[in-house]
């Protein structure tokens, strides 16, 4: 069994609830939040020699908490912070939030991942899903990526080794550290970028509420909201989770919204949009049920 003197990390008891933007979730038998990597790869063994799976967690900004069952749920927060500039090259701990590293960055006169400001996700999280917006993903600037792997094992692997396309990639195990080759950019044109990007997402996003930003996929050539939109699902609300009426890909949890309550709501938009328009839509957000 884990406990912490076993571990040396710390075993948490607080509710999933705290650990998803969602803020849905109820207290598991195991959460841990390893304070160094070697902490995190006897975690990742132990896991593994209890036949558990392991679920590596960010900024929570795109999962789902239900029944989590026996499953070992890892958070990110207390390994070291890493932020280490050379040249063009940034190597960063998995744990930082994007909105810090593009700060620090900046200061270096180092910008290019902008467009993902406004994102409550951390640099792990975001190499994971391969966070992209306005046509441009994270893997852009990637160079190289170092994980924890199944077996608990600390690998480093280069950009070129790596499979990754639209919010997938290859990497399997706990995203540790990662380098990140970035344009030569000034200050003033980084903070211009970053606001811009920050304004369009507060007009078309529903920031005043929790949610996990989109729900789905979009389908080859279309867009999610905009199909589930035409089929009259927008506003549409079971308990406290509801289709937002700003953009129709999200669903926001109004204040007490149950993990029923989104479940529910996922699946009459993917039985309604097969129904109306022919087409599968396939889950971004993670539920870990
Ligand atoms: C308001 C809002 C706007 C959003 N806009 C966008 C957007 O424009 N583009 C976009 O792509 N996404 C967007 N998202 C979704 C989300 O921010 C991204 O998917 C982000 O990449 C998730 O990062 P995270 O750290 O929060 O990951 P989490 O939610 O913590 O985890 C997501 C997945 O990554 C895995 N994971 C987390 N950390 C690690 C790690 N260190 N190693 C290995 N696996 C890990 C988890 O197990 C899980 O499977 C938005 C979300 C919100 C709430």
């Amino acid at each position: 069994m884990f406990d912490s003197k076993m571990l040396t990390s710390f075993v948490i008891k607080s509710s999933l609830c705290k650990y998803s933007n969602m803020k849905i979730g109820n207290e598991a038998t195991y959460l841990l939040a390893p304070l160094n990597v070697s902490d995190l790869s006897s975690i990742i063994i132990e896991a593994n020699a209890q036949d558990l799976k392991i679920v590596p967690v960010g900024g929570g900004s795109n999962i789902l908490f239900g029944n989590v069952g026996n499953r070992v749920i890892i958070l990110d927060a207390y390994l070291p912070e890493i932020f280490i500039v050379n040249d063009k090259i940034v190597t960063v701990s998995s744990n930082m939030k994007i909105s810090s590293f593009i700060d620090k960055a900046m200061q270096h006169g180092l910008g290019g991942l902008e467009f993902i400001s406004g994102i409550p996700a951390h640099i792990g999280g975001a190499i994971h899903m391969n966070a992209g917006a306005f046509e441009k993903c994270i893997f852009d600037y990637i160079s190289w990526i170092e994980y924890v792997d199944l077996e608990g094992k600390l690998k480093k692997i280069n950009r070129k080794d790596l499979e990754f396309g639209y919010r997938t990639t290859s990497i399997k195990g706990f995203i540790v550290k990662a380098a990140f080759i970035l344009d030569r950019k000034t200050k003033e044109k980084i903070l211009a970028d970053k606001e811009d990007i920050i304004s369009k997402r507060f007009e078309r996003h529903p920031y005043d509420y929790p949610s996990l930003g989109s729900t789905f996929k979009n389908p080859k050539g279309k867009f999610a909201g905009q199909l589930i939109e035409e089929c009259g699902l927008k506003g549409l609300q079971i308990g406290g989770a509801q289709i937002s009426e700003k953009h129709a890909n999200f669903i926001i949890n109004k204040g007490s919204a149950t993990f029923n309550d989104v479940t529910e709501l996922i699946k009459i938009v993917q039985k309604t949009v097969k129904k109306q328009k022919g087409i599968e839509l396939e889950l971004e957000i993670k539920v870990i049920n």
